[in-house]
């Protein structure tokens, strides 16, 4: 897969309050999107996120981070509740694949032609970068 361009300025974003900022420098200007049980749960629907070289993050002090799994955590604002690392989408972004499209539900429907990743597939690729699940 090629990479996406990376965007020339710095992209930046906040809670829903405020508290906490978030900047990423060099962003990929594309996202991954993940449609497991997981995130649905996390965040209502399906997570899309975005990668950069560098990230910058102010409030650290309201931010209240959840270990989800063995791998991962998820952060969000402790005082409005919002998910962070989400919500930085500059119109034009395309996505760089979906994984976990067999859990998404019904009531949505993939429209976008990009890479797509079953469960099985995700989970066998994850192992193979050297993550276990027990
Ligand atoms: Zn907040
Ligand atoms: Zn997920």
């Amino acid at each position: 897969m090629s990479e996406a361009p990376r965007l020339a300025e710095p992209v930046t974003g906040h809670c829903l309050c405020g508290a906490v900022t978030i900047t990423v420098t060099a962003m990929q200007a594309e996202v991954d999107v993940c449609h497991c049980a997981m995130c649905q749960r996390w965040g209502g629907a399906f997570f899309a996120g975005v990668k950069g070289e560098g990230v910058t993050v102010a409030g650290e002090e309201a931010i209240t981070a959840y270990r989800s799994s063995e791998w991962a955590e998820r952060a969000f604002c402790g005082t409005c509740g919002s998910n962070l690392w989400y919500g930085f989408l500059p119109p034009g972004f395309g996505i760089e694949r979906q994984i976990f499209v067999d859990e998404k539900p019904d009531w949505y429907d993939i429209a976008q032609d990009s890479p797509m990743m079953t469960a099985e597939q995700t989970v066998a690729e994850a192992m193979a970068a050297g993550f276990s699940f027990d």
